[in-house]
This record gives C-alpha cells, structure tokens and sequence, in this order.
C-alpha cells in the first residue's frame, strides 16, 4: 500500500496509469489532462504530470531536515525499502499521524 502520486493520500484501491499510481478520483482528472495534451500533440508522461498536479496543489514546499540521528535515519531507510516507500512517503505519512492524532 502506497500514497496517491498525485494527492498523496494513502492507497487503499489505486489505479495505475503509465507509472503513475493514483486512487480512484484522482485517476479521473488525470485521464482529462492526458487526454488534453494528447489532443495538443504534446508528450504525455502520468508520473510526471501527476507529481506535478501534486506539487502544485498540495505542496507546503522543500524542506531540508539537518542532524537527523543516523541510526533512526538508517532504520526508516531500511524499512522504506522493504515497504517501497520513499523517504518523502515516511515523512508525510509520519507527518499526517502527528497531525491526526492531535486532533
Ligand atoms: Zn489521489
């Protein structure tokens, strides 16, 4: 189970189109936009269009974390490459946790 490519929310049905992974709605306006650049004859890749739907929607920007303590750092990237996670899907699915939880 992954993220959404494009909204990132957490898969529980994806669909994948090209290399993109998306859930159910999100594969909807996906198709719209690849349709329309196809109709304009313009190269079509899903994975970047939908990453770039993403970054321009729901992106809160770059961040650059320093000092991280390397244990934890080398136990998270060992365990986001048996799960085929990325580190960026830890850190939002770890971020999205502490948010809910407070609440
Ligand atoms: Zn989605």
């Amino acid at each position: 189970m992954g993220l959404c490519d494009m909204c990132g929310k957490q898969l529980k049905c994806s669909v994948r189109i090209d290399g993109a992974f998306v859930c159910r709605r999100c594969a909807v306006d996906l198709r719209i936009e690849i349709d329309r650049l196809h109709t304009e004859g313009k190269p079509v890749d899903a994975l970047k269009i939908a990453r770039e739907i993403f970054h321009k929607i729901y992106s809160g920007g770059d961040f650059l974390i320093r000092d991280v303590p390397e244990e934890l750092m080398n136990k998270a990237l060992r365990r986001a490459d048996v799960d085929g996670d990325s580190l960026r899907d830890l850190m939002v699915r770890a971020l999205r946790e502490y948010v809910e939880q407070s609440n």
